[in-house]
């Protein structure tokens, strides 16, 4: 038979590279319930019409990236959900969520988009987001900044990798009404390089044209009209607000006035995490505030803001550095000599992990030998070896392989202790591999 193989762009995450992508996760939500952020995790379907009004028609998303099908079975049509704002603020305004006070929410999850799949770019891919509803000020966007910020601590990017903050505003509708008259005044006598896709989006919308990704049509945009010039008195004095407490914290950030991110329903504040040295996918992290959408929605809401990062172009970023010194892994793998110390070892295996230990016991008949070799495979800090000679005295045989440690320990003593001493050993060895990771 022939194997059937994956969809395009939609990738196996393997146990190797799972074991970073747990550890980053759980220290990216504990940057999250460090600031009292909820979770909140919505379907991976949504009916499509919610993308259609909340993202805009004329984005890339809504125009060439979306799965979408009718539901054969009752004629619904509905998507797999592209990025995760949209259903948010649905459900937000479905359960009234902010109803009598503002909310802070953040999601995890796969997102789908028909992409042509490359380096940092495939079609189910994995965001992270923060979503806060009801603050008007700008201190809503200096705390998104300050979580992103302590994200990039948290998961030790070195100061090359740390991504770089480009910050703009975007003004109100109005202020941006009058300032795409002039961008599109501007691109018309240019129109002779804009290819179909951006001519069809002069009419529509021309700050589309802003986010393009070809090289011809950002040589135009640099001499374009800038939005800045067009914000009013409220505008600007919530953008410098923020600015002058990102410089108060000392968070390196440029302000780029031709960032205008790809979705329609941001206004006001809109920032992005850049890594610099890369060219192309080098963007770890948008948002902005979108105080409008809750209300095109259908919610009584009128201030919202929020980021979405990549998981996998932030692991991209960390992968290179030490795997090991992100992962707890496992402190014991349990070999025995055979069936009766099998069966006793899986029962007493059962009380070091009530003790809080991880332990991979085997339970084939393989010979000790080979049992050994797994418990290097699996990396495993520890293996106990349960044989019955020992048994008969409650001893067991420890021998450390010492993954994490290597280098450090005397490699491979074998040493027999009192079953009931093991426990203790194991976590005063796990805090021992703690301490050195931090
Ligand atoms: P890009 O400009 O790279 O297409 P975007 O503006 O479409 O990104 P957002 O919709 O703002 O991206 O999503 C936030 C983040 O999600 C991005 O900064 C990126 O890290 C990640 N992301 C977006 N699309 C993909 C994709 N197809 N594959 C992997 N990661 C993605
Ligand atoms: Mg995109």
């Amino acid at each position: 038979m022939e194997k059937i193989l994956g969809v395009r762009g939609m990738n196996d995450l393997l146990p190797e590279k799972l074991r970073i992508w747990r550890v980053v996760e759980n220290k990216i939500i504990s940057v999250f319930k460090s600031y009292g952020i909820e979770e909140i995790r919505t379907p991976i379907l949504e009916r499509t019409e919610l993308f259609l009004r909340g993202l805009g028609e004329a984005t890339d998303i809504v125009e060439k990236e979306m799965y979408s099908f009718q539901d054969q079975l009752n004629d619904q049509f509905l998507s797999l959900r592209p990025e995760s704002t949209a259903p948010v603020v649905r459900s937000v305004v479905q359960h009234s969520l902010a109803y009598n006070e503002p909310r802070k929410l953040w999601y995890y999850g796969p997102m789908f988009r028909h992409e042509r799949p490359q380096a940092g770019r495939f079609r189910q891919f994995h965001q992270f987001g923060v979503e806060m509803f009801g603050y008007e000020g700008f201190e809503c966007e200096a705390e998104l900044i300050l979580i992103c910020g302590a994200i990039w601590a948290e998961v030790g990017l070195t100061s090359k990798k740390t991504p770089v903050l480009k910050i703009n505003s975007i003004g109100t509708k109005e202020e941006r009404s009058l300032y795409i008259d002039s961008l599109r005044n501007y691109l018309k006598k240019h129109e002779d390089s804009l290819n179909d896709d951006d001519l069809r989006r002069l009419n529509i919308n021309p700050l589309r044209i802003l986010d393009s990704k070809d090289k011809n049509i950002e040589k135009i945009v640099c001499e374009a009209p800038k939005i800045n010039s067009f914000l009013g008195q409220k505008s600007l004095s919530h953008f410098n607000g923020l600015l002058d407490f990102i410089k108060a914290n000392n968070i390196p950030f440029k302000v780029d006035l031709s960032l205008v991110r790809g979705l329609d329903y941001y206004n006001s504040v809109v920032f992005e995490w850049v890594i610099e040295e890369k060219q192309s996918q080098n963007t770890v992290c948008g948002g902005g505030r979108y105080d409008a959408l809750v209300g095109h929605l259908g919610g009584k809401i009128s201030s919202a803001c929020g980021f979405a990062l990549g998981m996998e172009r932030l692991i991209d970023l960390i992968e290179h550095q030490q795997e090991e010194s992100f992962d707890e892994g496992l402190d014991l793998y349990v070999a025995h000599d055979g069936e009766a110390m099998r069966l006793l070892s899986m029962g007493f295996s059962e009380k070091l992990r009530e003790a809080g230990l991880n332990v991979r016991v085997d339970i084939t008949s393989a010979s000790i030998k080979s049992q050994i070799k797994r418990a290097n495979r699996n990396q495993a800090s520890f293996v106990a070896i349960f044989n019955l000679e020992e048994a008969k005295q409650n001893c067991v045989s420890i021998k450390s392989i010492g993954y994490e440690s290597q280098s450090s320990r005397p490699s491979s003593v074998q040493k027999t202790m009192p079953i009931e001493q093991l426990a203790d050993f194991l976590l005063i060895e796990k805090s021992k591999r703690r301490k050195k990771m931090i």
